[in-house]
């Protein structure tokens, strides 16, 4: 598929013409990744930022925002109960936090290794390439570090690098794969001044960096960001905003383009389309979840965007609906770490 193509059914809005992408996707998906779905507890470690990211509700400057760092011990018990749970992986998320030390989360990673069978995935944005490798090093599977959008000018008004910095995504999942670990990107859909045009660049970009995991979701705008959508008549080629139509056209590319990846439902589709976000995903390109483990009096406060789904409801709550929703869809539950069939394609060619 080339940039024409894709950008054909970006601009596809017509539900009859679109049936043929779903159709694609889903074969692709069912022959590639087949039917299981990985569930992935999405633990939100701690809500400190020291950005200024323009779209964030966790931005430094939001003021607002009560601000919370869970304990080892809550991690570690929050990392028991997603293995009660049959959840293959632990998530680790969090604003950029300068408070998670780097000998800390290294001692904390060895920990769930040693008690758990769980894959640990780290998604605590730009570290130092010494953190990546110390981290990786104590155990440490897979990292998710989305590039947000691969137009260069519209990433740097809405990310500020740390001062005297250049913020450089890109350049990390390179480490990330070198250092062996599984490394994610991916982008937010309807961010105000990102084109039809540069979004069918972001989904070729997954292609070429060859991804295990992508990442992507509608963009939602928060109230206590100055990234508003712009009120008067947008540009005529801007992506609509908080979009679950659009994030299935962009999940069903992914998947069409990147077979092999691992490719989640997010939150954010389920967020903006309550009643049938995740199934939607699902039936079109996705093959994993990320069910939220994170204790409710943290999750309510990791408010990336507004009303974010499932941060009212407690994580049996969110087990039991995720696993009906699937189960209704015919497919079935994942056991096992859900190892990217990317990478193990990756390093079977490699040269040896
Ligand atoms: N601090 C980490 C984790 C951030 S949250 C990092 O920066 O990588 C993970 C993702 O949430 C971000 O990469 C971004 O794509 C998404 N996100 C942030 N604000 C959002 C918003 N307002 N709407 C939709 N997605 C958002």
């Amino acid at each position: 598929m080339q940039h024409a193509d894709i950008l054909h059914w970006l601009r596809q809005h017509d539900p009859e013409r679109l049936r043929p992408l779903w159709r694609r996707a889903d074969r692709v998906r069912r022959t590639h990744v087949g039917d299981a779905v990985h569930l992935r507890g999405l633990l939100e470690i701690s809500n400190h930022c020291t950005r200024r990211c323009a779209y964030c509700g966790l931005r430094a400057p939001n003021r607002s925002l009560p601000r919370y760092r869970m304990t080892a011990d809550e991690i570690l018990d929050a990392c028991h109960t997603a293995v009660a749970f049959g959840y293959g992986t632990v998530v680790m998320q969090a604003g950029e936090d300068d408070g998670i030390g780097t000998p800390w989360l290294a001692d904390l990673i060895r920990e769930i290794k040693a008690a758990t069978p769980l894959a640990v995935t780290l998604s605590l944005g730009e570290r130092p390439d010494a953190d990546l490798a110390a981290w990786r090093h104590a155990g440490a599977d897979r990292y998710l570090l989305r590039f947000e959008t691969s137009d260069r000018a519209l990433y740097e008004r809405i990310h500020p690098p740390r001062p005297g910095t250049r913020s450089d995504r890109i350049a990390i999942l390179h480490t990330l794969a070198r250092l062996g670990y599984e490394a994610g990107g991916g982008v937010m859909i309807g961010i105000p001044g990102q084109t039809y045009h540069t979004l069918a660049d972001d989904i070729l970009l997954f292609r070429t960096l060859d991804l295990d995991m992508i990442g992507v979701g509608p963009y939602i705008p928060h109230p206590h960001t100055p990234l508003a959508p712009q009120a008067d008549t947008p540009h005529p080629d801007q992506v609509p905003h908080s979009s679950a139509l659009m994030a299935c056209k962009v999940l069903a590319l992914t998947r069409i383009l990147c077979p092999l990846t691992n490719l989640p439902s997010t939150t954010a589709v389920a967020t903006v389309d309550g009643a049938q976000g995740h199934e939607l995903g699902l039936q079109r390109g996705a093959n994993v979840i990320m069910p939220n483990i994170t204790p409710i009096q943290y999750s309510a406060l990791y408010q990336i965007y507004p009303s974010k789904a499932s941060s009212r409801e407690t994580a049996e709550q969110t087990r039991a609906t995720v696993r009906r929703r699937i189960l209704a869809l015919g497919r079935t539950i994942a056991t096992g770490r859900g190892d990217s069939l990317n990478r193990l394609r990756r390093l079977a060619a490699a040269p040896t």
